[in-house]
């Protein structure tokens, strides 16, 4: 393998880079694990590798979370009440992480003026996925992410050096017409969520303090979910060199090889923008989460700061989504199920995630008001409990039960009524089957949950009481 050295990068060209600060070109380098190779593969050396129709659509029907709308364009997706209830779980965990370090949530709207200067600029460099509105005879385009309103907002208002970093947040619905042989599920929709995260910086300095901080952020969600990012750099030419020690710190950080973009500058509105891919279940790579400088659009956005000498000057910006879209983030946990499917264990999602987390199964009639009564000490734990009370088989509860992948089952009969014990079924250990105490279940799943948000159940706790889209 032929080195190469950071003065003979060219623009447009994919590079290898290793944490000993090694540069190699793609088509040599042989090192790199599984999941590296994958995406440079697809990214640097251009192989389109067929990937099987990926598991997560199955599970997104079966689960009933999700369902393609016909009415509607394609990937336009409507969610179910147990999708909603997943989605808005996500949703409250990702300004959860946001509002920890100091973001600001605001609600912006959906559409703008593309006769506007900044707005028809943004838009051009943006290219042709856009979704346009024409009411009579104004156009407007649907925001692609929360850029727009969010700068809209900041350059009416008053900014000191004092409020900076400022964090500004919104969980986005965005519009994005990708190419219709690309739309996939959760994968690729044309509408999804964005929990889209910008921050104002005093120069340049200070942005790439932000930028480490934010990278490393996003690193350690990855591996809190049990997942590893593969990393694509985009990286200006000229601002590559100029801060090589900068670039390399973070693959140091990282610990693995990275993949380098070199683009040419003045073609974008960033100088460094880093892709974070997700290895699906068939080794598929993915991008999720973002962080990008933007040196370009407080200018053209007209947004300013007062600078403690009297100055006016204009900020540098971040633009990132810790998580990706909710709709991927989503569907990292349902290809992690089908990772476990592959290995042999029963899929599922975490127990935070999981619509109904404890099911309790009386085996007859006889047994309901007692399993009723259980149910309510559960519930009133802040645990999301149902109760099938269906006038069917015990076996058909207990394989409905299973195929809904509720992570705690519990059956009840004369034996755990008699001895005041519940027979539990846990599925993230096999199925296996425990005997605890009310308190022994409450503290196992309330300890599954901590640190993770809760909403309580979206439909009803009898079984019997539900219609189809449940
Ligand atoms: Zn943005």
């Amino acid at each position: 393998m032929s080195e190469v050295s950071v003065d003979e990068l060219l623009p447009g060209e994919y590079y290898v880079l290793t944490p000993d600060g090694k540069l190699y070109y793609p088509e040599e380098f042989a090192g790199g694990d599984e999941g590296f190779r994958a995406l440079l593969e697809k990214e640097a050396l251009g192989e389109k590798r067929e990937f099987k129709r990926s598991p997560h659509i199955d599970y997104m029907k079966r689960l009933k979370l999700a369902e393609v709308e016909p009415l509607s364009d394609a990937g336009h997706l409507t969610y179910l009440p147990k999708g909603t209830l997943i989605m808005d779980l996500l949703m409250d965990y990702s300004l959860s992480v946001v509002r920890r370090i100091g973001g600001l949530p605001v609600r912006t709207s959906i559409m703008y003026d593309l006769n506007t200067p900044a707005i028809k600029e943004h838009a051009s460099l943006f290219g042709q996925r856009m979704y346009k509105v024409k009411p009579f005879k104004r156009e407007f385009v649907l925001r692609y992410a929360a850029c727009f309103g969010q700068f809209a907002l900041l350059r009416r208002h008053y900014l000191s050096y004092r409020d900076l970093p400022l964090y500004i947040f919104e969980l986005a619905d965005s519009y994005r017409y990708e190419q219709r042989g690309e739309v996939s599920g959760l994968a690729r929709p044309r509408r999804f969520y964005m929990p889209d995260l910008h921050i104002l910086t005093a120069d340049l300095d200070a942005a790439m303090d932000e930028f480490k901080k934010i990278f490393k952020l996003i690193m350690s969600e990855g591996s809190k979910f049990g997942w590893t990012y593969y990393n694509l750099y985009n990286v200006v030419d000229g601002f590559v060199q100029d801060n090589f020690d900068f670039i390399l710190d973070l693959v140091r950080s990282e610990g693995k090889p990275i993949l380098i973009y070199v683009v040419e500058s003045g073609k974008y509105y960033w100088v460094i923008n880093i892709e974070f891919h997700y290895i699906d279940s068939q080794g598929r790579p993915l991008e999720t989460a973002t962080v990008q400088i933007d040196v370009g659009n407080s200018k053209r956005f007209n947004i300013r700061y007062h600078d403690v000498d009297g100055s006016i000057k204009y900020p540098v910006i971040l633009h990132t989504a810790i998580h990706g879209s909710v709709e991927r983030f989503l569907y990292e946990f349902l290809e992690e199920a089908a990772k476990m499917a592959k290995r042999g264990e029963k899929p599922m999602l975490p127990t935070w995630l999981s619509p109904t987390q404890v099911r309790i199964i009386p085996v007859s009639k006889a047994y309901l008001d007692y399993s009723y009564n259980l149910l309510l000490m559960i519930r009133d734990a802040g645990i999301r409990v149902d109760i099938d009370d269906r006038d069917v088989s015990l076996s058909k509860k207990i394989m409905y039960a299973e195929r809904e992948w509720v992570p705690y089952i519990v059956v009840v009969g004369e034996k755990e009524v008699k001895s005041n014990k519940l027979n539990v079924r846990i599925r993230g250990s096999r199925g296996e089957s425990l005997e605890m105490t009310l308190d022994d279940l409450i503290m196992r799943v309330k300890s599954d949950i901590n640190g993770f948000p809760f909403r309580p159940l979206y439909f009803h706790e009898r079984l019997s009481k539900r219609p189809e889209i449940v």
